[in-house]
């Protein structure tokens, strides 16, 4: 297998199997780390692009597991060595996707899901248009509120930075090519993985594996 030291877009389809980039953008609070998490469990070829980032871990979160916490030095300075895919200044932090990390998964032929803010998403679609882009909205604002708090995680004054965000993160809903509903989780995950299910059918992705009829 080849080395790859930048992003071209066209050596994903150079794996044995194409692999599919998806991205999923929520409102914080709209239930995207929950949903990303039963996923995971569910499917062994999906797995989770770990972020980077600025931001403390809440008491629940494990370095290398739900992200990777650095300070706003050593963010500067993967920034300076182009370590990321794209990345965004979200909620007052920084946060990152790491390309090497990405681009390894896809050459295993792996789906990879990134689960990253609007401005993350715009960037990585400029990158590769054939990414799936999922957006996760909430039954409704007073439901998003109610989950923000029930999940006891920030402090009144980000509660109140990240809901005045969700309202300007929604109007980017445009961007992407799935909405799902996270009323239920059970049925938002069957949801998201019908559309991985359809995407992996699209003919310019399988010109490669049609059969020879
Ligand atoms: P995000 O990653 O989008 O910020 P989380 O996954 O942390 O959101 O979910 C926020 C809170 O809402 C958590 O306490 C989670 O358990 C809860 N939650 C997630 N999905 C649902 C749902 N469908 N119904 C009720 N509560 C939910
Ligand atoms: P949280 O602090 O709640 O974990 O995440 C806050 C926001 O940052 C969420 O919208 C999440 O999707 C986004 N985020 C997490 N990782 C990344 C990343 O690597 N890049 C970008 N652009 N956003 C990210």
């Amino acid at each position: 297998m080849k080395t790859h030291n930048s992003f071209n877009p066209e050596d994903i389809f150079t794996a044995d199997e194409p692999s599919l980039l998806l991205v999923i953008s929520a409102p914080s609070g709209a239930g995207k780390s929950t949903i990303c998490r039963r996923l995971l469990k569910r499917n062994p070829r999906l797995v989770f692009s770990v972020s980077t980032t600025t931001r403390p871990p809440r008491n629940h979160e494990t370095e290398g597991v739900d992200y990777h916490f650095v300070d706003e030095q050593n963010f500067k300075q993967m920034i300076a060595d182009d370590a990321f895919l794209e990345w965004a200044r979200v909620h007052e932090e920084y946060y990152g996707t790491s390309r090497k990390a990405v681009l390894e998964e896809l050459h295993r032929a792996k789906d990879v899901m990134l689960d990253i803010d609007v401005q993350g998403g715009e960037q990585i679609r400029k990158l590769y248009p054939d990414a799936v882009m999922i957006f996760i909205v909430p039954p409704d604002m007073d439901e998003l509120e109610r989950r923000l708090r029930a999940r006891n995680t920030e402090s009144e004054v980000e509660i109140n930075r990240r809901l005045g965000n969700a309202r300007m993160e929604l109007k980017e809903i445009y961007n992407y090519d799935f909405v799902v509903v996270n009323d239920s989780v059970d049925e938002a995950v069957k949801a998201i993985e019908s559309i991985r299910q359809a995407e992996k059918l699209r003919l310019p992705r399988i010109k490669e594996g049609l059969p020879d009829l």
